[in-house]
């Protein structure tokens, strides 16, 4: 997918211009011509990153910005504001209104197409990140903490690598106040900090008086640690070529000196943001997996995938004729566990349980806890008589030994079982598993500890 780029600017022949860079560089371009219609254009289209000019009759682009940031349909997506002058102030207001980077007219080409690309790409991992967000919310699985920390620029790890001692306390000095910030000033030293902590920047500065900056940002590309540190790197005002070296090896940003404290500060947000949203969704993806389908005191399957499999299941034996077979166990008088020995013993006893019933199962059976001290499991091309000797080999694995909790607390448990089949042409999940259910009733109600069929 390419990023699409709005270039917003009062005077034709500027952004003609950029639209005519921006295109060779692939990206799709927008255009608007006052603040007023970049408002519309980012309400009706997707847009992924703005370019956004500050002086502008009407609308000027501070206000421009703060009307994108301050919308939340709008508000995620990056704004490049584009000063005509050098003038910190400008930086500072550009900031308070919430934008992302700056350029500076003449807009310089190797500037343009960095900063494009690395706010497009915090954008589309943004998008993703927001929408498996709201679908971990869908199946009610909230993670806010997470999602808050990955969407905040803010209280990263920074190394700054710079032997430069008043530039270094610069560094230090602007940083420190948002983030936690270290100098090291030995690429070699830098190295091993990097690949053994975890930082979320590494800036280095390209003019180390005994080493070559250069080299260590190729030393952590090609690290496994640190391939996808993000990396800004610092040069010296016509040092191009270097510049250019440093990029194509995967250096995501840079600054060139004198070091405008706002740029940095920028610059350092976004690389932290974008390395926080690849975690987050990294982690996630596990994370959002392993929950939706397991049981988080057992580690079994939870009652929401064994429902949706057990559909597969039955539509699959009832397609080729095999055997499927339900089991449904029940923990004797749990309640009692709970009430004599204290709800954390019942969980142990819970967990325990789950142990031996596993070992009761083959790889292709489906063990499940249904909730509360309930358990299935589910076995593909079994035969009633078969699994009925599941089932009382597992009530007599839960009543053969007392479960021990603790060196001095050991707790005697019984299971009730309830099998069923599949068995008519016309039966489902439900009907399958209210048989097993309707057994497991009434082993319950012949004495419990014991493992009845539904009959056939
Ligand atoms: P029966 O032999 O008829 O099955 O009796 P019972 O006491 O096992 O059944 P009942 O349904 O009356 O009680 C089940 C208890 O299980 C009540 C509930 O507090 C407890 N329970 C449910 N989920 C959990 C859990 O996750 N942990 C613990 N410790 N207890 C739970
Ligand atoms: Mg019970
Ligand atoms: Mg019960």
């Amino acid at each position: 997918m390419t990023a699409r780029v709005l270039v917003v600017d009062d005077i034709l022949a500027n952004v003609k211009l950029l639209e005519a860079r921006l295109a060779a560089e692939y990206f799709e371009v927008l255009t608007a011509y006052s603040g007023r219609e970049a408002l519309e254009v980012c309400a009706r289209e997707r847009v992924d990153v703005v370019l956004l000019d500050v002086m502008m009759p009407g609308m000027d682009g501070f206000e421009c910005c703060r009307r994108i940031k301050s919308d939340p349909n709008t508000h995620h997506i990056p704004v490049i504001m584009v000063t005509a002058l050098d003038q910190p102030s400008d930086k500072i207001q550009g900031l308070e209104n919430g934008a992302d980077d700056f350029l500076t007219k003449p807009v310089d080409d190797i500037a343009l197409v960095t900063r494009v690309k690395n706010l497009a790409r915090l954008k589309t991992l943004n998008d993703e990140m927001l929408m498996r967000a709201s679908t971990s919310r869908q199946l009610g699985i909230t993670d806010n903490e997470a999602l808050d920390k990955a969407l905040s620029g803010r209280s990263g790890r920074v190394l700054v690598i710079e032997d430069h001692p008043r530039s270094g306390v610069r560094l230090l000095e602007a940083l420190a106040k948002v983030h936690d910030t270290f100098i090291e000033q030995d690429p070699n030293r830098a190295l091993i900090t990097l690949a053994e902590y975890d930082f979320d920047v590494a800036i280095i500065s390209l003019s180390l008086a005994r080493s070559d900056g250069l080299r260590l940002c190729s030393q952590l590309r090609s690290l496994e640690r640190t391939r996808h540190l993000p990396i800004i790197i610092l040069v010296e005002p016509g040092e191009e070529a270097r510049l250019l070296r440093g990029l194509d090896m995967g250096v995501n940003d840079y600054l060139i000196r004198p070091i405008d404290k706002h740029e940095l500060l920028a610059r350092v947000r976004t690389q932290i943001k974008r390395k926080r949203h690849s975690d987050y969704l990294r982690n996630r993806l596990e994370e959002t997996v392993e929950q939706a389908i397991t049981d988080a005191l057992t580690g079994l399957h939870n009652r929401r995938y064994m429902e949706s499999h057990l559909e597969t299941l039955v539509r699959e034996a009832l397609r080729s004729g095999r055997h499927l077979s339900m089991l449904v166990a029940d923990i004797d008088y749990f309640k009692k566990v709970n009430d004599t020995y204290g709800h954390d013993a019942g969980d142990e006893v819970l967990r325990e349980f789950a142990a031996r019933l596993k070992r009761n199962t083959r790889g292709i059976d489906l063990a499940c806890r249904l909730g509360g001290e309930e358990f299935v499991i589910i076995m593909p091309d079994t035969e009633i008589a078969r699994a009925y000797q599941v089932g009382e080999r597992l009530r007599a694995t839960i009543a053969a030994e007392p479960f021990r909790i603790s060196a001095d607390v050991s707790i005697r448990v019984t299971t009730s079982v309830g099998i069923a089949t599949l068995e008519h042409s016309d039966d489902t999940p439900q009907t399958v598993f209210k048989r097993a259910d309707q057994a497991l009733y009434a082993a319950k109600r012949s004495g419990r500890n014991r493992v009845n069929a539904a009959a056939a």
